[in-house]
């Protein structure tokens, strides 16, 4: 197989798209994203077979190179493991339906609703379940606060908020862009590229990622709580309390749930391979970046935000949605953040390990500049390192990563 990540065909081959859309955005002529339901969202060609799209749309995605610029990172804390950050906040919406319904404290979309009915933006671009099929997501431009609203809680079945970045250039005015770390650095990535969305963009709003299971992981789990994923009507991943349950109803009116720690410890097995090697799993690359505080173990309780403020423009809007009360918070100390995130720390680490075996063993391997790792793969112990290496051997036979993710008969 070609590692060389020469066009966008050949980035999904190498199993590394992170099914952000933003190719299928900057060429539209050439690109749609399609769910592949063991694999994940990826832009198919939409005539012929091979595409052999490169340009704006392969120098903008996420899962071939990721890259910050050098002046975001000067004083970085932590040695610019953890991305740019300016301060670190405990935070929830005080509307207490945004609260309840949100994923951890509802602040992304409190923030998101807050730059809307300010003025400071005209729409809100963000994902949600799609109302014909609750198992997939479609991506709306909101405008109003009850839309908004709507959108609020994670899905982990893929998504791809930036395909639809037309919106946002069409729109009358800055918009906020909601989404996961990939989603935002490629946003950032087309802006560059694209001066009619840079300036329409107001404000990006990061949610932590650990990785996007597909969309056959969560039909799988449905049908383990004895339903046919036909019949699903509305399914929530989390919510309603923290972290929340997993929760379906059909369309007869039966209910399932299941604990967050279950579902998440089976859709986490079959999440797509480029999370596996990904180093921003906080949004580094977003104004304000937004997570669990997991550091504390109150579950069951109202939810919190943890907000990372990552440049001046996230630190403006922070504070003004704290000032007219959207939402309310306060500072925490920047150890909050990895104590948040224990198992991020130890996942970067070992990224070190697993590209150098990637790029041994003739796979593909994304390009990541000022994204450090070296200091962090020091830290594990023996065991770990050691893990780091085999695990991507094992996994570079089992998931076939030196054959193309999936065949052309299945695009
Ligand atoms: C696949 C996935 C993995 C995650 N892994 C972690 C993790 O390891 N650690 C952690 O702390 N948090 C993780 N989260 C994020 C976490 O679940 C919360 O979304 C985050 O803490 C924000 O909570 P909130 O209540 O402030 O956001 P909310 O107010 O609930 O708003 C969430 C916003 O995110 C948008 N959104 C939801 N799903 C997607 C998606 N798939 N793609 C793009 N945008 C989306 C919604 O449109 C909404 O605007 C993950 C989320 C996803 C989708």
């Amino acid at each position: 197989m070609r590692t060389r990540l020469d066009s966008i065909d050949a980035v999904v081959d190498a199993h590394l798209c992170t099914g952000c859309g933003a190719c299928a955005y900057l060429r539209p002529d050439a690109l749609a994203m399609k769910d592949i339901e063991n694999v994940g969202v990826r832009p198919l060609p939409i005539v012929g077979i091979t595409s052999g799209v490169a340009g704006d749309a392969l120098a903008a995605c996420p899962g071939r190179a990721l890259e910050h610029d050098q002046a975001a990172l000067e004083d970085a804390p932590f040695g610019g493991e953890w991305g740019p950050i300016l301060a670190l906040y405990e935070c929830w919406a005080t509307d207490p339906t945004v609260r309840h319904r949100g994923s951890s404290g509802g602040v992304a979309t409190a923030l998101s609703a807050h730059a809307v009915t300010s003025g400071a933006a005209v729409g809100a671009l963000q994902v949600q379940a799609r109302s014909d099929a609750p198992l997939l997501n479609e991506t709306r431009l909101n405008r109003h606060y009850a839309q908004i609203v709507a959108a609020a809680g994670s899905r982990y079945s893929p998504a791809s908020p930036c395909e639809r970045l037309d919106l946002v250039e069409a729109a009358e005015g800055p918009c906020v862009v909601v989404g996961k770390p990939c989603d935002i650095a490629a946003t950032r990535s087309a802006a560059n590229r694209r001066p009619e969305l840079a300036e329409k963009i107001g404000l990006t709003i990061g949610i932590f990622c650990a990785g996007t299971p597909s969309t056959a992981a969560t039909a799988d789990l449905v049908r383990d709580l004895g339903i046919d994923p036909a019949d699903v009507e509305r399914l929530d991943y989390r919510g309603e309390g923290w972290p929340g349950e997993f929760r379906l109803r059909t369309r007869s009116g039966e209910t399932r749930s299941l604990s967050y720690a279950e579902s998440w410890g089976s859709l986490t097995k079959r999440r797509q391979w480029r999370c596996m090697i990904c180093p921003d799993h906080t949004g580094e690359f977003a104004d304000l970046s937004v997570g669990d505080p997991w550091y504390r173990r109150t579950e069951g309780q109202d939810g919190r935000s943890l907000v990372v403020v990552r440049t001046e423009r996230g630190r403006a809007a922070l504070l003004a949605a704290l000032a007219d009360g959207a939402i309310a918070g306060y500072e925490l100390s920047l150890d909050k953040l990895p104590a948040s995130q224990p198992s991020l720390e130890t996942t970067r680490g070992s990224l070190w390990g697993r590209l150098i075996t990637l790029r041994l063993a003739g796979a593909g391997v994304p390009t990541y500049r000022r994204l450090p790792t070296f200091r962090l793969w020091r830290k594990l112990d023996v065991r770990q390192k050691l893990s780091s290496f085999a695990g991507t051997m094992r996994r570079i036979k089992v998931r076939g990563l030196r054959r193309p993710e999936f065949s052309r008969e299945e695009r």
